[in-house]
């Protein structure tokens, strides 16, 4: 090990941060606030934060603070930087992110995500534990990095008003807006060079109209002709495409395998799969063995994944977009922005000269657009507007860097208002918001859960919760479509599905052979422990936020009540000519085919989930009784 040590601190030194690192410091030590450009590989998230440490600059005993878009980037560098100090993570150098805090009081170094930094300000508007706090990949643009723009901003005034020791603020990213960002921090900037190594670019020459196809197409090709220590990574959209694509991957790999080829072993990367099953990707790979990665964007930016040499680029990414007609946020496949898809490139290049693949021509790239558009411009707000109530701040009035349209926030303020979170105006926090707030999930799910207290349900309303968090437990084998649905035709329930999912649950934990179940019964293993997890933290929660318990049992009716007490804007209704239309806005919706209310035409269903493809379908659906509606809710 002392040679591996050795070798790394070697590695570390020629990073270009350490040429830079006594100018770095000084600018750091001058300003409360200091922006650091740097293209990817410096060595800006990895080693500037263990350089201040080593210079003392987070005091005796603070805490610096780097955030992180993704929990898969927080895990895999403060392990990565852990090995580097030589120490285990949770000592020095640790990490946390939602539902799993690895740090102890000797923590010094914290890898932690935008929404972790959110919630320790909901408690702590000053962040009294940190010296210093880094906002990285800030040219991401995602909501949580920025509100933290604002959030920290606002924490260093307030304790240089309280006279409390200082807190620094670096804002670190590849390619920003430098002057949007200097203008707002009233900041200097300094530019690090990158240390990409060579990356070799390839467009195709005609525009491919089946990506997935064309960039395993790629990938068998690169599989029989290069070193077998050479990995793949692939940039797909999302969990169904990236199982679908490992399936097909497997089939070939295994032909090959017996053709003398080198053994391929596929890993499937997206957010949805818990951390642990993330970090398998992240593995070096036996010698003789070739890694292919299917990943979704959470590769796309900060993490460094060992023995990736080829990359390969749909170009195309799931985005969160909000759908001002039906108020919802809306997941739908756009083109990536140039940015990312040069963020994308890097990820070839970053321990030794790889290849670039993008399964699009020339011509369509320069047709991207720049920069990605701020998630904030582009999604639902009430979560938000609610955690920064806690901490304070009037979303109304809060300095966002790029303010969100006026129709956003107060379409954000008038949901919280409905769902009893809050009241007046400027809006004030209630004292259901504030137990609303404790609980990581979008407010309407968590008014769900708070009313199925009312309704006995809380159980039942977990479990639901709990799935819809995750991502689909149904498999859809294209070839046997028919089988899997006469299989799961038992847990089917004509309440909707909600009850399928948790009668499928609740067959799901008495199971005692839960792998060998899940195969028999078409469903997703690791998805069903995701939310068998996620239902455990919820439970925490609930018990913290002192709510009874309670059980409907079979009587699910209450279920469905307590659904449309937080979900009551997601309600379609059936028209004359046999179409539905949501209720609150009058588009047109249809009923997904994978609902076990497609076909059946009830008068009136709430929706969880919206889908834009050719139509507007609506997904994961309860029937309502058209008389509930007329009930009052408890809370108004
Ligand atoms: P930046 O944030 O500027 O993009 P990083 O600090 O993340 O740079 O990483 C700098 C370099 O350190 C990478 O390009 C890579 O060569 C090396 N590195 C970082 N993390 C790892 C890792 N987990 N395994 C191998 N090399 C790594
Ligand atoms: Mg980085």
């Amino acid at each position: 090990t002392d040679k591996i040590s050795i070798s790394l601190q070697q590695q570390r030194k020629q990073l270009p941060v350490y040429k830079l690192s006594k100018r770095l410091l000084e600018e750091i030590r001058r300003n409360n606030t200091l922006i650091i450009i740097g293209e990817t590989g410096s060595g800006k998230t990895t080693q500037i934060p263990q350089l201040l440490l080593s210079a003392g600059m987070a005091g005796s005993s603070g805490c610096i603070g780097i955030t992180q878009p993704r929990r898969v980037a927080a895990v895999s560098i403060a392990r990565r930087v852990a090995q580097e100090q030589n120490v285990p993570p949770g000592k020095l150098v640790g990490y946390c992110v939602r539902f799993e805090d690895v740090t102890s009081p000797q923590t010094r170094i914290k890898y932690l995500t935008g929404g972790m930094m959110i919630r320790e300000a909901m408690t702590d508007e000053v962040l009294s534990d940190y010296s210093i706090i880094i906002l990285d990949e800030a040219h991401e643009r995602s909501v949580q990095t920025d509100v933290l723009l604002g959030v920290t901003r606002r924490a260093q005034k307030l304790r240089n008003i309280k006279s409390l020791s200082p807190l620094k603020l670096i804002v670190m990213s590849a390619t920003i807006d430098v002057d949007k960002f200097t203008k707002y921090f009233q900041a200097p900037a300094i530019y690090l060079e990158g240390r990409q190594h060579m990356v070799k670019m390839y467009h195709t020459k005609k525009s491919q109209n089946d990506y997935t196809f064309s960039a395993l197409v790629t990938a068998f090709q690169i599989h029989r002709e290069s070193p077998a220590n050479e990995d793949i990574l692939i940039f797909l959209t999302g969990q169904e495409e990236i199982e679908a694509a490992a399936v097909a991957a497997r089939q070939v790999a295994k032909q090959l395998d017996g053709k003398g080829y080198p053994q391929l072993k596929v890993f499937p990367l997206y957010s949805a799969l818990s951390t642990h099953q993330q970090l398998e990707a992240f593995k070096p790979s036996p010698p003789g063995m070739r890694k292919l990665v299917l990943a979704t964007n959470v590769a796309e930016t900060s993490v460094t994944i060992s023995g990736i040499r080829s990359v390969i680029d749909t170009g195309v990414v799931k985005e969160k977009t909000h759908h001002p007609t039906t108020g919802l946020d809306i997941l739908r496949i756009e083109k990536v922005s140039k940015a990312q898809a040069w963020q994308r490139t890097g990820r070839a290049g970053r321990e030794a000269s790889g290849k670039c693949y993008r399964t699009y021509t020339l011509e369509e790239f320069e047709k991207f657009k720049e920069m990605p558009i701020p998630e904030i411009q582009r999604c639902s707000l009430a979560g938000i507007a609610l955690q920064l109530l806690v901490i304070g701040i009037d979303i109304t009035t809060f300095d966002f860097m790029d303010k969100p349209p006026d129709d956003a926030i107060n379409t954000a303020v008038a949901c919280l208002e409905k769902l009893g979170a809050v009241k007046g105006s400027p809006p004030q926090l209630t004292a259901l918001g504030r137990t609303m707030s404790l609980f990581p999930l979008d407010p309407r799910f968590t008014k769900v859960i708070l009313a199925s207290t009312e309704h006995n349900c809380l159980e039942e309303a977990l479990i639901v919760i709990a799935l819809l968090s995750g991502e689909n437990i149904f498999l859809d084998p294209v070839a046997k479509r028919q089988q899997a649905m006469a299989v799961r035709s038992r847990f089917s329930s004509d309440e909707g599905d909600h009850v399928t999912l948790l009668n499928v649950y609740r067959h799901y934990v008495k199971a005692t052979q839960k792998k060998s179940w899940c195969q028999e019964n078409f469903l997703h293993f690791r998805n069903l422990e995701y939310a068998v997890n996620v239902k455990r933290q919820l439970t925490a929660l609930a018990e913290k936020a002192k709510l009874e318990s309670s059980s409907c049992e079979n009587n699910t009716e209450n279920l469905r009540r307590a659904l449309l007490e937080g979900l009551s804007e997601n309600l379609a209704e059936l028209q004359r000519d046999q179409t539905y239309v949501a209720v609150t806005s009058r588009h047109p919706v249809t009923i997904h085919p994978s609902s076990v209310l497609h076909g059946i035409k009830p008068q009136l269903v709430l929706f969880t989930d919206v889908i834009l493809t050719n139509r507007c379908y609506i997904r994961s659906l309860s029937i309502i009784d058209p008389t509930w509606l007329h009930k009052k809710s408890e809370f108004d």
